[in-house]
């Protein structure tokens, strides 16, 4: 078996988490959500009130912070625990306010910086899907498999209304759309690795799809014998 590389992006809710998650455990892969380590530093930056306009205190912020990716040790349908410096912050950064705030502070050359060598390294192991909106394009270029997932503007903001809605908010779907719309334009207008398909990039428009649907597609890409344990072997 010879793992490879799958880099996801794409825009808010295109789906990435949830299929990226299915693919990597078909495959016997780690799954990573660099998004998570943006909005564990937005959540910080509010906690601790540092204005988000303040470009040095955020990035001094994001090198001096330890933020742990831990397998989930709770079952309430959480991916992974997400810790900040050790306080477990799975659900505080799906508020809200980290919502508006993640954009402009992943959009400062620094925190990149200051994020991207974790990123980095565990691509370099192999047998990893990691997601976000830069991986294939400069995080991991070298990718074997690189995914672009989109949807109509509409739809993603339904799946996040939904999913919102199990969680018990109380946001209405037309400010999801607006809190969506407001964080696609930040991160595809941005100077520092903008939200793009690379130009290799397997596109796919999953608005009229189904998560297995998306999965199906995603894994028929891949070659057979990236399939952890195909051979039978370690
Ligand atoms: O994927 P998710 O919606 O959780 O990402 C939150 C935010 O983190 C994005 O809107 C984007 O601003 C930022 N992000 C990024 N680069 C990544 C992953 C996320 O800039 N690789």
């Amino acid at each position: 078996m010879s793992a490879i590389t799958i880099a996801v992006d794409g825009p808010a809710a295109s789906g990435k988490s949830t299929v990226g998650q299915k693919v990597a455990e078909a495959l016997g892969y780690l799954y990573f959500d660099t998004g998570v380590m943006y909005r564990a530093v937005a959540w910080a930056a509010l906690e601790r009130g540092i204005p988000i306009e303040d470009e040095g205190r955020v990035t001094e912020l994001a090198y001096a912070m330890d933020i742990g990716i831990e397998p989930p040790e709770v079952d309430d349908g959480r991916q992974n625990t997400v810790l900040a410096d050790g306080i477990d912050i799975t659900w505080k950064i799906r508020e809200p306010e980290v919502n508006r705030a993640v954009s402009p502070v992943s959009a400062y050359a620094g925190v990149r910086v200051a994020l991207m060598a974790q990123q980095r390294e565990i691509g370099a192991q192999g047998g990893v899907v990691m997601v976000g909106r830069d991986i294939g394009t400069v995080v991991l270029p070298e990718a074997e498999l690189k995914v672009y997932l989109d949807a109509s503007l509409e739809e993603r903001a339904l799946r996040r209304h939904r999913e919102a809605t199990q969680r018990g908010a109380t946001s209405t779907l037309e400010e999801q759309i607006e809190a969506i719309r407001r964080r696609d334009e930040i991160d595809s207008s941005r100077e520092v690795a903008p939200l793009l398909q690379a130009d290799d990039a397997y596109y796919l428009d999953t608005t009229d799809l189904d998560i297995e649907q998306v999965v199906q597609r995603i894994l028929d890409q891949v070659p057979a014998d990236a399939h952890n344990g195909d051979d039978g072997c370690c």
